[in-house]
């Protein structure tokens, strides 16, 4: 497993100088949201985009990139249109700063006279052509679990990897821990079922009643599970901690950091292979 940091927590600072402050906490995978300031993907400057391209070259950085947290789902006007200019603009950002993946989320019924397939439709429309775009220049897309309640789109787990069938080919899954407990799902039985598609984890923490993005270890979900699952299958993707600013920041993700380490390190089977010993 890898450890990464997403922008999100050094927020209101720059993009470039945020980058720079996850690069000097020693960590090689980066999330970039457009949600940063600096980072809209209709107002980037060029010479942003060269720093954060110089930044990745200077401390061999990985890249996967946020689009702006809008519903995909969405299929009222005028929304629905901004929707995939939101999602196709965040691609292209991708392909400027040389990212390797890009998140796109499930979405959910703009209203309760919205049927579910219709929005699951809009939805698939949307990451058809992000895909598209996103393809052509070889970054991936990996779909997240994201909304609950009266809205949603997902009932269960398993409906996250039949969604999946109906993405671009290639398509990757991202396990979002906090959105998870939300929706009712166990965040290491997550694990174990898209273990054979899951790409990378958003690593957060929350009270069971809102997405709070807290540090990992701040609210319910148990972290020792979910570890001990990902070691189990000896996962490799990237756990991307993404924390808000008021769940500490640099400190936070330090702390998340802390504890994800603590919990591999008391998952780790001892190994019986005689050079090991
Ligand atoms: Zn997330």
């Amino acid at each position: 497993m890898k450890i990464g940091a997403s922008v999100l927590a050094l927020e209101p600072m720059h993009i470039v100088d945020a980058v720079r402050d996850i690069a000097d906490m020693g960590y090689k995978h980066v999330e970039l949201c457009c949600s940063t300031p600096g980072f809209d993907y209709r107002t980037v400057t060029g010479d942003t985009v060269d720093r954060l391209k110089a930044l990745a070259a200077e401390h061999g950085l990985i890249y996967t990139l946020h689009p702006h947290v809008v519903n995909t789902a969405d299929t009222y006007e005028p929304g629905k249109a901004l929707v995939q200019a939101h999602y196709v603009g965040a691609a292209r950002l991708a392909a400027r700063v040389g990212a390797k993946s890009i998140v796109v989320h499930v979405g959910y019924r703009s209203g309760t006279d919205v049927e579910r397939a219709r929005a699951l439709e809009r939805s698939l429309e949307v990451i058809a052509k992000t895909g598209e775009v996103a393809y052509a220049e070889g970054i991936g897309l990996m779909l997240e679990n994201t909304d609950w309640g009266e809205l949603r789109l997902l009932d269960s787990p398993a409906d996250l990897l039949a969604m999946r069938e109906q993405c671009p080919k290639g398509t990757r899954l991202l396990l979002d821990t906090g959105h998870a407990v939300l929706q009712g799902f166990n965040p290491a039985e997550c694990a174990e079922l898209w273990m054979p598609h899951l790409a990378e984890i958003h690593a957060h923490d929350n009270h069971g009643g809102n997405d709070e993005h807290l540090a990992v270890g701040d609210g319910i979900i148990d972290w020792e599970a979910l570890v001990a699952e990902l070691a189990t299958h000896s996962w490799t993707g990237v756990m991307m901690i993404e924390i808000i600013p008021e769940a500490g920041g640099a400190e936070g993700i330090k702390r998340s950091d802390e504890r994800i380490k603590n919990a591999l390190a008391r998952s780790a089977r001892p190994c019986y292979n005689q050079h090991c010993q």
